[in-house]
């Protein structure tokens, strides 16, 4: 029977880029398909539209981002296409990338645009036909086997079918779990998506505070007085609750959480002091400035905007002076700032996370060449998968290196 490509990879995203480029240099005639009229959307708005494309450093510090069931799924890809590796492939083509001290890796000119283009230059050097605007729909199977793919513009037949669909969230970016459905209709089990690397929605959101930030503080979640999670650096507050990398960094944990009970958050405004460390500051502030009033001193640890708050959580007036501030006053104010409540979570949004967690089951796939244990001839890679690390590169990382065990299984199974 006539056959359309060898290699057939559905969804343009970073993995499904990586997987075409790859099939087609060891010589597998490969078709693209992707359902918008875009390459890369994903990688597009990544990092703000400046693209954070991977993580520096050996890749055993890399992997243990992940958790660990997901690091040892993605090792064998992350070894077979390294940091190092999607870096060379973007600076050999001009890319000029700088590492920030935080061991994030960006393009120096902040753009998103200029890691596409070249992912783009890659596709078509190579002779990848790319079909945008063609919806998958369906597998095709036959026997046992992948035969090809249903499309909103006809079937198309390949002996392998690449899944490369991405996860749920931003679903106007075109990632809409299709992936999922056409996995579970042929056996494989999907884990529960939930959100990751989202903002976080809270009861008592407060719209007035919407764009203050908080600079290096740390977020602490509690499911009753037990702390869940924490993370350091910065918070931004939002119409609807919290952003920022903090909350994105605890959003998977608590998403977890709320499942089976409430779920709270305070900030450590002082992070880098003990409760005595910060006695110590709070009375030599005191003493130092006798005239002052209290809310002076809050204006060190928080916005102006915010001062009202912190000191009212103190259960001080706001005009309280320092002559006046006693020593349970003062008490009062490290406990605040060691641990300032920002109320009850309400929920995650899921489809407003940077990734999700969940997806196709990691037992229900081959880590060395990303193949089907259900089902001959079919391959996963990226977020479709059950794999999501957290904010750093490590997505983009992730999704290119099975990207490209994808494509190299893919390929060599058809040509060999
Ligand atoms: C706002 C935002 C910022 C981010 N920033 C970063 C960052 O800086 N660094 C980082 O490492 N990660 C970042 N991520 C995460 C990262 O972008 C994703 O994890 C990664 O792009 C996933 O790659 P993928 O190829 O698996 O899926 P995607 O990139 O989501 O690609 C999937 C593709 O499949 C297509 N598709 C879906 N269904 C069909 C269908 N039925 N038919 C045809 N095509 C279909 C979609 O249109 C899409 O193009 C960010 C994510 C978001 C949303």
């Amino acid at each position: 029977m006539d056959r359309d490509a060898d290699v057939l990879v559905v969804g343009a995203g970073a993995a499904g880029i990586i997987a075409a480029w790859r099939a087609a240099s060891i010589g597998a005639r490969t078709i693209l398909v992707e359902k918008t009229n875009r390459l890369g959307t994903k990688i597009l708005i990544s990092g703000g539209g400046k693209c954070n494309i991977t993580h520096d450093g050996p890749l055993e510090d890399v992997l243990r981002a992940f958790r660990p069931n997901e690091a040892r799924f993605i090792r064998p890809a992350c070894y077979r296409f390294t940091n190092r590796q999607i870096v060379e492939m973007l600076t050999d083509r001009g890319l000029e990338v700088y590492t920030r001290e935080d061991g994030r890796i960006f393009p120096v000119h902040q753009t998103a645009k200029d890691v596409v283009a070249i992912l783009r230059s890659y596709l078509h050097d190579i002779g990848v036909d790319i079909r945008f605007d063609t919806a998958v729909n369906g597998l095709i199977v036959r026997n046992g086997k992948v035969d090809g793919i249903h499309t909103s513009m006809g079937d198309l037949r390949a002996p392998t079918v690449i899944v490369a669909t991405g996860g749920s969230s931003y679903p106007n970016s075109g990632t809409t779990g299709d992936g999922w459905v056409w996995a579970r209709s042929v056996g494989h089990t999907i884990t529960k998506v939930r959100a990751a690397l989202a903002p976080i929605y809270m009861e008592n959101a407060d719209p007035e505070r919407s764009g203050v930030a908080l600079r290096d503080v740390l977020l602490k979640a509690r499911a009753g007085t037990k702390e869940i999670a924490r993370w350091r650096g910065d918070l931004l507050f939002t119409h609807r609750g919290i952003s920022g990398p903090t909350a994105l960094g605890i959003s998977r944990i608590v998403t977890e959480h709320l499942e089976s009970g409430a779920v709270s958050l305070e900030v450590d405004l002082a992070p880098d002091r003990s409760f005595e460390g910060l006695s110590e500051v709070v009375k030599a502030w005191c003493a130092d400035n006798p005239k002052k009033q209290v809310a002076s001193l809050v204006e060190q640890f928080v916005p102006k905007s915010l001062v009202k708050e912190v000191i009212e959580a103190t259960q001080e007036k706001l005009d309280q002076t320092v002559p006046n501030f006693g020593q349970r006053g003062k008490n009062r104010l490290v406990e605040v700032l060691k641990g300032w409540p920002l109320g009850m979570v309400r929920t995650v949004p899921l489809e407003k996370g940077e990734c999700v967690a969940g997806g196709i089951s990691l037992d229900e796939v081959d880590p060395k060449s990303m193949k089907s244990k259900r089902i001959e001839g079919l391959f996963l890679c990226g977020e479709v998968l059950d794999v999501a690390g957290p904010v750093g590169g490590y997505n983009l990382q992730s999704a290119f290196a099975t990207g490209f065990v994808a494509g190299d299984s893919a390929a060599h199974e058809v040509l060999i």
